[in-house]
Formats: structure tokens, C-alpha cells, sequence
């Protein structure tokens, strides 16, 4: 009887008020438990009403409602990437260059020699990753006479992933660098086969990390400018949503330009974003001191406090044989966030070492059970089926990226064909039940653009065209997105909220300009969306939808 009152009340409210918007004539993958398809789609109070057929849906129609004709175009749920550094990229995304996408070296100095054009004369010229040489057509890094060729008259900075730099002498310059003692140890200066030096140095994370550290930073009006154009940039690739796990280059007060952003209520992608620490060997008392007024899940549906990660002690960061003491102190920050009901998320790159991980995380639940918490395991791009079930076991779900994109050609050297055939095992953690989110790592070691990734789930081919992936651990067109809407959502605990097109859910969505679900597979990498939606507000529109 409750039930049937419910359902009365529900149908008067809706006669009562008009849709705010209809989506009509469609195909519209709602990535629901079925992965059906629907033609029209109702939004009220920026949530979705009802899907249908056509007639169905503008019923709902009243005289203001706005009417988009889809005109047979697909919608799909708002793309989430479950580990994107989003908010540092956002920093510096109206400062830096961006070769992301770029096909050929003459297009990549093409950009740096415009971007000379329109910053300010001398402004720095700086290219923070996202880029791999297998993009180029000439297969082969830039040359320091070629940067200078391009912008003359400004200092200019190309980072490699996290491995090398080239810079042009007006750089080294202004970083006063002259010798090799000049860089963070021990970086290294190259050499030419004559011994001349070519503007490159090499070395750890840590050196660039450190040498990245010593450019200007871009000032507080170009962040917030930056963090407002990135995530129109991630609207246009249809991107609602991201998780962010902090990352290298970060400390709170970087944190500021997304505050403000979100302030003035100017966000356009739903940001989650965890917190990683400072000082090694002090995480617990840093976390303490960072959350002592912020607790799990603090925050809207913009923007919320997710928990801890991707690294939560450095001496568990990037290390195969962590110590007993290693272990201990890791096992106290962990369960200490546990207990207070947060999300951890741990970087963690090689399937030989996790059992170290998880057998912390497994001390820990015994202790508070983590499942409800939705922690998570980062990379792990080689993961047996052994880790995959231990982390079912736990209830931890497994953020993959498109890694193998830009590095599978070194993979496959490194470890062998048959590992790079199931690199990442996505279809044997959906076989055990893993709970699986999709995303780039980007913007550093990675491009943002999601559609890159999703392509490359589905071929399985870097960059340069090698086919490493097997079928056995290719997923479907439908897998691959629902592992990058509903799949991600999970990272944040918003899965009943967004990640699908239902009833009740945020209307998040985004309308491609291609089929997804059609075309082939070496075009799913260039679609964008025409018209992107967040909360049924509009925030990216182009193409028949931009005028
Ligand atoms: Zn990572």
C-alpha cells in the first residue's frame, strides 16, 4: 500500500512539473544492469526523470522545456577516469603546451611555435608529458636545435614521461645549470657521439620530479583560468567525472585553484580527489593534521574528499621488497584510515611484489573490514589471477589505465610476449568479480583523452601500431565503457548516484559525434562529444549543437 502511494505521488509530481529538458530520437547506451538502449531521455532538477521511446519521453514536454533532437545520435553516461591527476594538470593547462594527439614531430614544434606567439615574450614554454615518441611518424625525441628553431627567444622545457627532458640553452639559463652538479642527484647532462652536450638529461622519477619543481610556477590566475578550461577540455572528450590520487609535484596548497573554482560554483567535471603526504616517515601524523576537519566524503556532488592515496607512505611507493617495518607503519596509517571509514587507493606497479600489499591490507581487515570502503589497487597491469582473487576476496576494486598504449613496446621487451597478450587481465578480473574502473594516469605519463584508452582497450595496439593484447583479455565495446562509467563511479562511491543513464541518477551524459558502438575500432579514438551535459546543465556544446 506504502509502495503504491509512492508510485501515485511520484506520477502526480511529474504531471505536475515539466522536464527541464528532453533528449529525443536517440540511441542512447544507458549502461544499465542490461546494457539497453533507449531513444529519449527526460532531465528534471538535474537528475534523469525517464527514458523511453520518443513519444513516451515528450509527454514529458511542457511549453519551457528545452527540446534536444538527437537526430539518431548516441548519448552514453558521462565518461569518469578513475585516475586522472586532474586537478595538477589543471594547474598549469593554460600555461603549459600540450602535444597530446599530435602525429608528427613538425606538428609537436608546430605547437610550441605558436604558443611562442601568443604567450607573453620569454614566457616559458614548457611540455610536462603526455607524449611518446611512437606517436611521431619520425619514431625519435626532439633535438635541442629543433626546440630553438621553434621558439628562439623563450626558454623551453620537454619532459619525457618521467625519464628525460630536453631543454634549449636559454632554460639552462634561467635554471642556472652549467654543469652536471647543478641537477638534483644525479641527473645526468647527454652527450653526443663527439662528447658535445644535446640539451637532454636523463634520470629517476626523482631527478625530473625535482627539476620540474624548480620552473616557474604559473600564478594563481592562471591556475584557476587553467582549471576552468581543463575541464572544458575533458567535456569535450565527454569526461564528467574524475577520480584524482593526488601525485607527484603536489602539496595542498595546489588545492587552492580547484577550491575556488568550485567556490564560484564554476566546476564542470565532478571531481573526487584523495590526499597523499609530504614528509616520509611521518604519514600518520600528517594525515591526521590534514583531516582533522575533514572527514570521508566531505564535500558535494562537484567536488568531494575521497580518502587517501596513491601513496600512502613513501616507503611503500615503488618498492618491490618493503621491510617488516615498512609493512608496519603502512598496516598503522591504513588501518587508521579504515577506521575512520575512508578510501584508500595504492599505486602499485608489479603483480611479483603486491602479495606484500595485500597482505596488509588483509591484516587490516581483519581488524575493520575494508569491502564497504572501496579501496583500491592502481596499475598492476600484469596481475594474476591469484592477486585478482585475493583482491575480490577484499572487496578491492582495480583502477586500470591505458599504460600499455604508450608503454607496451618496452613492456614487450622487458617481459615477454605472452605477459604483454594479457596485459592488463581486465576480462579475467571481470571473470572473478574484480570491480574494474578505467582511466589514463595522465596528464604526466599519459594522454587525458579517453577515447585513446578506450581504443586501445579494444585493439589491444600501442601507439605505434603493435598489436600486444589477445582476445582472452579483450572486453567488449560494452565492457570497455561500462568499466569507464559505472566502473569508475565505484572508485568514489558514486555508483548509485552516476556512472548510468537511470531514473533517479545525475544527468550526466554526453553526446558523441560517431557511434560508439559502430564504428571501427580505429575511429573509437577519435570521437568527442557535440554536447555534453553535468547535472542536465550544459557545458560543452560544438559541431550541430554549437551554434
Ligand atoms: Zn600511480
Amino acid at each position: 500500500m506504502k509502495y503504491l502511494v509512492a508510485v501515485i505521488t511520484l506520477c502526480v509530481a511529474a504531471w505536475a512539473q515539466d522536464s527541464e529538458t528532453v533528449l529525443l530520437n536517440g540511441k542512447i547506451l544507458t549502461v544499465d544492469g542490461r546494457f539497453s538502449t533507449r531513444q529519449a531521455l527526460a532531465i528534471r532538477d538535474g537528475k534523469i526523470l525517464a527514458l523511453g521511446d520518443t513519444a513516451e519521453i515528450r509527454k514529458l514536454a511542457g511549453p519551457q522545456t528545452r527540446v534536444i533532437d538527437l537526430e539518431g545520435r548516441t548519448v552514453i553516461p558521462g565518461l569518469i577516469d578513475s585516475h586522472l591527476h586532474a586537478i595538477r594538470a589543471a594547474l598549469s593547462f593554460s600555461t603549459e603546451v600540450n602535444w597530446i594527439g599530435a602525429r608528427s614531430l613538425p606538428e609537436a614544434l608546430g605547437r610550441i611555435r605558436e604558443a611562442a606567439h601568443t604567450m607573453k615574450p620569454g614566457a616559458w614554454l614548457i611540455v610536462a608529458g603526455g607524449w611518446n615518441v611512437q606517436q611521431f611518424q619520425e619514431n625519435r625525441r626532439p633535438t635541442q636545435a629543433e626546440l630553438v628553431a621553434a621558439a628562439p627567444n623563450n626558454p623551453v622545457y620537454v619532459q619525457l614521461a618521467y625519464g628525460w627532458v630536453v631543454m634549449t640553452p636559454a632554460a639552462f639559463q634561467a635554471l642556472h645549470i652549467t654543469s652536471e652538479s647543478d641537477l638534483p642527484p644525479v641527473g645526468r647532462l647527454e652527450r653526443d657521439a663527439e662528447g658535445k652536450l644535446t640539451g637532454g638529461i636523463s634520470g629517476s622519477q626523482r631527478v625530473i620530479t625535482s627539476l620540474f619543481d624548480k620552473l616557474p610556477k604559473p600564478s594563481f590566475a592562471d591556475q584557476v583560468d587553467g582549471t576552468r578550461k581543463f575541464f572544458r577540455e575533458l567535456n569535450r572528450l565527454a569526461l564528467t567525472g574524475v577520480v584524482d590520487p593526488q601525485g607527484n609535484n603536489m602539496t595542498p596548497s595546489d588545492y587552492a585553484a580547484l577550491f575556488q573554482v568550485w567556490r564560484e560554483g564554476q566546476m564542470t567535471v565532478r571531481v573526487a580527489y584523495s590526499l597523499g603526504t609530504q614528509t616520509p616517515g611521518s604519514e600518520l601524523e600528517e594525515f591526521q593534521n590534514l583531516t582533522r576537519l575533514l572527514p570521508m566524503g566531505f564535500g558535494d556532488d562537484m567536488l568531494h574528499f575521497n580518502g587517501i592515496g596513491e601513496s600512502v607512505t613513501a616507503a611503500m611507493y615503488n618498492n618491490d621488497k618493503p621491510t617488516q617495518a615498512d609493512k608496519d607503519k603502512y598496516y598503522e596509517v591504513a588501518k587508521w584510515a579504515a577506521e575512520r571509514g575512508m578510501t584508500l587507493t595504492q599505486h602499485w606497479g608489479r603483480d611479483a611484489s603486491v602479495g606484500e600489499l595485500l597482505s596488509v591490507f588483509e591484516r587490516v581487515n581483519k581488524e575493520v573490514p575494508i569491502a564497504p570502503l572501496h579501496w583500491s589497487i592502481a596499475h598492476l597491469n600484469d596481475a594474476s589471477p591469484e592477486s585478482l582473487r585475493r583482491m575480490k576476496a577484499l572487496g578491492v576494486g582495480w583502477t586500470v589505465q591505458d599504460a600499455m598504449y604508450f608503454g607496451g613496446d618496452a613492456f614487450l621487451q622487458q617481459a615477454g610476449a605472452a605477459a604483454a597478450r594479457r596485459a592488463p587481465p581486465v576480462e579475467t578480473a571481470k571473470e572473478i568479480g574484480v570491480a574494474v574502473g578505467a582511466g589514463t594516469d595522465a596528464h604526466r605519463v599519459a594522454s587525458y583523452n579517453p577515447f585513446t584508452a578506450l581504443q586501445w582497450f579494444l585493439d589491444g595496439k600501442t601507439v605505434g601500431g603493435t598489436a600486444l593484447r589477445g582476445p582472452e583479455e579483450t572486453p567488449s565495446r560494452e565492457d570497455a565503457l561500462r568499466f569507464y562509467t559505472l566502473g569508475s563511479a565505484w572508485f568514489s562511491r558514486d555508483e548509485a548516484k552516476r556512472g548510468s543513464l537511470e531514473p533517479g541518477k545525475l544527468a550526466d551524459l554526453a553526446v558523441l559525434s560517431a557511434d560508439y558502438m559502430t564504428v571501427p575500432v580505429e575511429q573509437v579514438g577519435r570521437l568527442e562529444s557535440v554536447l555534453t551535459m553535468v547535472g542536465g546543465k550544459i557545458v560543452y556544446a560544438a559541431g550541430p549543437y554549437g551554434k
